[in-house]
């Protein structure tokens, strides 16, 4: 099939350099020339495993980029909207949605045949019937349902693993306003033969995107607050407890030869500095805002925000145990991604943790794998950033520690080499904290 994507962020150029590899023809659009020209060229704008990889492969042949949306929409039969969907402070800000909507819809005037329009960005329920659907039919003079299709196909890709879970999917959900629409996401995702689809309408699978992110959102500040407390009683560790919470039977299935596997969500069980991304905190307010808007007391939600926007400081508070006053004090801060494996640091633990520690005046010193070019726009020339864990550790006071990359396993025998007095907190609770002279973590 014939595919145009409106925005080659993260969700964007994944779903285009995937569908490429699977043998649709894509052409990504994005605003941001420079991108495109990249894309063009092969190049990968992001850190993604194995993009580079389906770039090479594909750019220039059954996957290109343009910031000509009309010219994509023309030469395609169904187009995806990747555009980013923030949260305003007080509600989503549907703003590039519109925007990318109506161009899609005056692109449609001009065009004879069939098209397809489906939204993938994460919108709350409502927005594609409601909000999208109106403006393309005023500014395309045409009729959903009749000239043109309308759908719904939320992503559940995680940053870091993109690749891999849009080429393995655990479920495809198609929601449609329209039998032609819904027989188009159908057949796109016919090379999925194995994934369950789920059918159903465009309100439907804008739900299903927040229920599945604010689950996850939910149990990790269930965990966050119940290691807080057992913290707080003494002689309790959350490593210990998520121990014999993950061998219930309904988060483990014996096997036949006397092993157990655990359930994948169990993950979401271990307690840590709290969760960050471009994803959860701002789909779980968005959502949370949407209900109070409509008269609802969205306490669950609102809970799983208030304790997830206090988790950083759990973090100030175990180092500030050993250090009363922190300023001058040489701390170096271990990750700046949101999480393992990507270099996207918005929303990140990582920064309201930089920044207490700016505030009290510590000397910082930070060091993450592939994210410090973005922190560096972050934070500007205020955060010093070395290229190698060594040289973070060495003449540090303290070290915490804030993603879990893997490569952080090496801490404890760097620190043992290198600089043996110094005090790592654990924000992930990641490392054997018996290997460690001076130790402190989350929910210990
Ligand atoms: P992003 O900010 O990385 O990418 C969006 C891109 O859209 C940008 O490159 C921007 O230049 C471009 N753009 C904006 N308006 C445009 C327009 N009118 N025409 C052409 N290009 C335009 O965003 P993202 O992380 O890929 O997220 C996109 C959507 O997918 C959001 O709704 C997000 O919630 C959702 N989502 C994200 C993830 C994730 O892990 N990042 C996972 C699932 C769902």
């Amino acid at each position: 099939m014939r595919v145009s994507i409106i925005g080659a962020g993260y969700v964007g150029l994944v779903t285009g350099a995937c569908l490429a590899e699977k043998g649709h023809r894509v052409v990504c659009v994005d605003l941001d020339a420079a991108r495109v020209a990249q894309i063009n060229r092969g190049e990968s704008p992001i850190f993604e495993r194995g993009l580079p990889a389906l770039l090479a492969r594909h750019a220039g042949q059954a996957l290109s980029a343009t910031t000509d949306l009309a010219a994509a929409v023309a030469e395609t039969e169904l187009t995806l909207i990747a555009v980013g969907t923030p949260f305003d402070g007080s509600a989503i800000d549907l703003r590039l949605i519109e925007r990318a909507t109506r161009e899609v819809g005056e692109a449609l005037r001009a065009k004879k045949s069939f098209h397809v329009v489906v939204v993938k960005s994460t919108v709350v329920p409502g927005t594609t019937d409601r909000v999208v659907l109106p403006i393309l039919e005023s500014a395309s003079g045409k009729r959903a349902g009749v000239d043109f299709g309308l759908g719904m196909n939320p992503e559940f890709l995680t940053e870091g693993e993109a690749v891999g879970d849009f080429m393995e999917p655990d479920r495809i959900v198609i929601g449609a306003y329209d039998e032609r629409a819904r027989e188009a996401l159908a057949a796109l995702y016919a090379c999925f033969p194995d994934a369950p689809v789920v059918f159903t309408n465009d309100s439907t699978a804008e739900m299903i995107k927040y229920a599945s992110n604010a689950l996850l959102a939910t149990l990790i500040s269930f965990s966050n607050e119940l290691a807080n407390l057992g913290a707080a009683v003494g002689e309790i560790d959350t490593v210990d407890v998520s121990r014999g919470l993950r061998t219930s039977r309904y988060l483990s299935t014996p096997l036949p030869d006397g092993t157990t596997r655990e359930a994948p969500i169990v993950s979401f069980l271990l307690a840590g500095c709290g969760f960050g991304g471009s994803c959860l905190p701002k789909d779980v307010a968005a959502l949370h805002a949407e209900g109070r808007r409509r008269g609802l007391p969205m306490a669950v939600l609102e809970a799983v925000l208030r304790v997830n926007a206090a988790q950083p400081e759990e973090v100030i508070r175990r180092l500030e145990k050993h250090f009363p006053n922190l300023a001058g004090v040489r701390v170096a801060v271990l990750g700046l991604a949101f999480r393992p494996d990507t270099d996207d640091v918005r929303e990140s633990p990582a920064i309201p943790i930089v920044r207490a520690l700016q505030t009290r005046g510590a000397r910082l010193v930070a060091y993450d794998p592939a994210a410090a070019e973005n922190a560096q726009r972050v934070f500007g020339e205020s955060l010093e950033l070395v290229d190698s864990l060594e040289k973070a550790l060495v003449d540090a006071d303290a070290a915490v520690l804030v993603t879990r990359w893997a490569e952080f396993d090496a801490v404890p025998e760097l620190i043992a080499r290198l600089n043996p007095r110094l005090l790592l907190v654990d924000g992930r609770r990641m490392l054997p904290k018996d290997r460690i002279a001076r130790y402190e973590g989350i929910g210990t």
